[in-house]
């Protein structure tokens, strides 16, 4: 070992990782992490180690990944403006798409403003840390995403923490807060790894009682919720409206970026108190056309968000008659609940077995006996595709006694 350095120092950190990961890395079988799927441009199968195999654990909710007018529109991008923007938007960085773009996700989002950032961390992080600092207080749900929690904690303001979709739990931190500052409250709209929904008019109601703005992260709305793929507000009939919307445009939207969308006040304070969106890259040009291509498309076929709810209603319903959990689920993600962190492992390998790729999520992304395959229903998948992963996760379940 290198004694000089400081090497000594950071060895046992190494070592632990090492040690964890090559307890995983060396069954392949379990071998579930940073593994290399080609995806088929025009289907939702991929190709695993020359397995052609169903993938029921991506995020293209969509079914818009590899789709020829987004490809077009990235291509013509970069024959217009090459392959990246060499600098910040506030200096060299902005072109006309960036612009185009934001106007697109602004009438998306039923706002007046938006901003794009190089990713969907960048935009939390960003957002966050523009809100709120030192002084002030911000209120998360205990599942919200990273991005989401390193904000608060760069943010230097005050972190708490409330019980999953728990408002009454909110209600009580909202009370005990400092009266002083700002109080921002931050949920997603959609869970990723359980795929239930915030409860919006409950949320919206604490808020208002307790003086606090309410943000939300439409990661995995966007495209899913809504009759039309609008995200949560639509979801519950335009009702209730939150303060502060933000979302990705790598999941449902096959691109990279952030977005974030508001009052034309909030955002040209943003546009300055941003620090990723201040002092990062603009989006590639191919990026910020795929992006709006396939906001355009989304806005063209709303028969694809029908598609991805009555398709994972179907697919959760033959899992529920069967005997499979899949907790509070209501959206393209389903948990399909294993227990214990073996038997997630387990039983994705049983799937691979049946042709489908469902990949676990253990301990500590989620909590103890509660592993999980992260199942997404997207556009792609057929109705007998759907019939087809019902069976095969039916049949891995049997086999290793989850059933
Ligand atoms: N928010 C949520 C809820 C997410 O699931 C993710 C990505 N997993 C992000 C934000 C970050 O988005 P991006 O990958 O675009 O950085």
């Amino acid at each position: 070992m290198n004694a000089t350095g400081g090497w000594d120092r950071l060895e046992p950190k190494l070592a632990a990782t090492r040690n964890r990961v090559s307890a995983l890395e060396s069954d392949p079988s379990r071998r579930n992490s940073f593994v290399a799927y080609t995806v088929e441009r025009d289907s939702a199968y991929a190709d695993l180690d020359g397995e052609r195999l169903l993938m029921m654990s991506g995020y293209s909710y969509l079914g818009l990944a590899g789709d020829e007018r987004v490809v077009a529109a990235a291509k013509a991008a970069v024959d217009l403006y090459g392959t990246g923007n060499h600098g910040v938007r506030a200096l060299a960085g902005t072109i006309p798409l960036h612009e185009e773009l934001e106007a697109e996700v602004a009438s998306f989002a039923r706002r007046e403003q938006a901003l794009v950032f190089g990713s969907g961390y960048a935009a939390n992080v960003g957002t966050i840390g523009g809100i709120v600092g030192p002084g002030d207080t911000v209120l998360i749900d205990k599942y919200d995403h990273a991005s989401i929690v390193d904000g608060c904690r760069l943010s230097g303001a005050t972190v708490t923490r409330f019980r999953h979709n728990d408002v009454e739990h909110l209600e009580r931190r909202l009370k005990a807060a400092d009266p002083r500052g700002v109080r921002l409250v931050v949920v997603d709209s959609v869970y990723s790894m359980d795929g239930d929904i915030a409860p919006l008019p409950e949320l919206r109601a604490v808020c208002d009682a307790h003086n606090a703005l309410l943000m939300v992260d439409e990661a995995h709305a966007l495209g899913v919720i809504g009759e039309a793929g609008g995200g949560i507000e639509e979801h519950f009939g335009h009702r209730h409206r939150v303060d502060i919307k933000l979302g990705t445009l790598s999941k449902a939207i096959p691109s990279m970026g952030g977005w974030i969308a508001g009052s034309a006040d909030l955002i040209g304070h943003l546009k300055y108190a941003a620090r990723p969106f201040l002092f990062s890259a603009a989006l590639a040009p191919a990026q910020a056309a795929a992006a709006l291509e396939s906001l355009r498309i989304l806005r063209r076929e709303p028969e694809r968000v029908t598609h991805i709810q009555t398709q994972a209603q179907r697919l959760r319903t033959a899992l529920n008659q069967a005997g499979i959990r899949t907790m509070a689920s209501e959206t393209a993600v389903i948990p399909v609940i294993a227990g214990s962190d073996d038997a997630a492992y387990d039983y994705a390998t049983a799937c691979r077995k049946a042709g489908v790729i469902g990949l676990p999520v253990v301990t500590p992304a989620v909590p103890n006996d509660l592993a999980r395959l992260r199942i997404a229903v997207t556009a792609r998948h057929t109705p007998a595709d759907i019939d087809f992963a019902a069976e095969a996760f039916l049949t891995a379940a049997r086999q290793t006694g989850l059933i």
